[in-house]
This record gives C-alpha cells, structure tokens and sequence, in this order.
C-alpha cells in the first residue's frame, strides 16, 4: 500500500475501533486526548509523532463555510439502509455501526457507510455560529478513500432516529453493544434538501489525517431541545476549533436552490 492509504486505514482504523479513549488514559497505546487544558486541541499534534498532522497539516477540518470560494451543484447519492442498533461510546464520542447499512456514491464511486458519530456542537460554522449537534457519517471505499457525510440539527420537532436511540446512548466509554430490536435507518438523519458544501480535509480528530473527502449538508434538520441536551450532556463539548482554509476549493451549493 502506498504510505498515504497506509496512513487513511490507520486513521480510520482509530475512528472505528478505538474502545476505550482518553477516559482511562492511554488505552492501547495511543496517547490520551481531549477537548480542552494540556491534552486539548491546540496540543493535539505535540502528544504524539503519530499526531503531528494535527499541527502541520494544511488540509485540515473542520473549517468555517462562509469562506466557500465556488458554487455549484453536487449530488450526492445517498442509499442508506434500516440496521439493528450497534453503538458505543469511545471516550470521544457515541457512535453507532454502519455496516450493512449502506452508503453513497461520489463521483461514480461506492463508498460504504463504516459508522456515524455525533459532536456538540456542530464542528462545522458558518460565519462564526455553530448549530448545537451534528452527525458524521464516515464512508470508506474498496481502495480506502475516506468521505464523511455531515448532516446538523437545530432545535424544533424531535428527530425520530435519534429518538430510537436514546435510550441507549452509552453514558460513559463502552465497547459496542448491539440491540437486534432497535432499527435504525440512517437517512432518518439527513434533511429532504441533500444540496452539500465540498471541500477536501481531513480526520477532526488525533491522528488529524488528511485527504478525507467532506460533504457538508447545507440545511439542517430538526432534533428536540430534550435530545440535543441528551447528546450533549452524554459527549460533552466535542468539536475541534475551525482550521484554515489556506486556499482549498470549497464548493457551495447555489443560493436558495436545493
Ligand atoms: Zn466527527
């Protein structure tokens, strides 16, 4: 494999599997992390070699979207499928298992759906603001190429997806724990309007590693004051500080249509 894609499945691999993070300390050998003090993302890419992307990476995401430089129409092909409910809470954030439940197609290619995970906020903003809760759905393709699908929430009617999963949101960090009763369909997450923002980045977390493809959905959908306040008192703050765009294409769609 080519350093690169050895770097993608390494990262990817930390994503998925990581089972027990920052909490306990340095579970598996990887260094402790976090959201904020010694350990916090202006430190990230200084606790470990493997991390030095996080600091001299010019690729990196999250980014604000009011600096969008394009504008043009992207589609975005998403065939997502019902799964029994498989999740667990990384230490970093509670995500649940993608597999079998399909994925999108970008640019003629298959990419399919690995996990999706949710930050408070949202790590994306526009000018500046942040929506309170988004979800990352991280695809992966045959060759390895990562492209991760976000979809944000903002306060009003309850989201029926999120309202399934609720109940087992793991408090504390957890290895996976699948429920066979409890389907959920990840295109319960994403607005009617699939009109996306495009850019290249990468990973938001250690080990920063770039070259992921980023499909932002422009409109939010909604999710109860209840369940943002759930997801946010189980993650905590969980979103790394916008990076610089430092010249990258940033694809908008066109104003107003969908
Ligand atoms: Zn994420």
């Amino acid at each position: 494999l080519p350093h690169a894609a050895v770097g993608l499945l390494a990262g990817l691999a930390v994503i998925a599997f990581e089972p027990l993070a920052c909490a306990a300390g340095t579970a598996g050998g990887s260094p402790a992390w976090s959201y904020g003090g010694p350990d916090g993302p202006a430190h990230w890419g200084e606790l470990d070699p493997a991390f030095a992307t996080c600091a001299t990476g010019r690729m990196q995401s999250p980014i604000d979207l009011a600096a969008a430089n394009a504008e043009g129409t992207i589609v975005v092909s998403v065939h997502y499928r019902r799964v029994p409910l498989t999740i667990l809470n990384n230490g970093h954030t509670v995500q649940f298992d993608g597999s079998g439940a399909g994925g999108l197609v970008s640019r003629g290619t298959d990419f399919d759906l690995v996990q999706a995970h949710f930050h408070t906020p949202a790590e994306y903003s526009i000018a500046g603001i942040r929506r309170p809760l988004d979800a990352h759905f991280v695809h992966r393709s045959a060759d390895g190429s990562l492209t991760v699908l976000v979809a944000s929430f903002v306060e009003g009617p309850p989201n029926p997806v999120l309202a399934a999963m609720m109940p087992y949101l793991p408090d504390v960090p957890s290895d996976a724990k699948t429920y066979p009763d409890i389907m959920v369909d990840p295109s319960g997450l994403l607005p009617a309007d699939r009109a996306v923002y495009r850019y290249m980045g990468s990973l938001t977390t250690p080990p920063c590693t770039e070259s992921v493809n980023w499909y932002v959905l422009r409109t939010a959908t909604t999710a109860s004051k209840e369940q943002i306040a759930r997801f946010a008192a189980v993650l905590g703050m969980n979103a790394r500080p916008v990076q610089p765009l430092n010249g990258r294409l940033l694809v908008a769609p066109p104003e107003g249509g969908s």
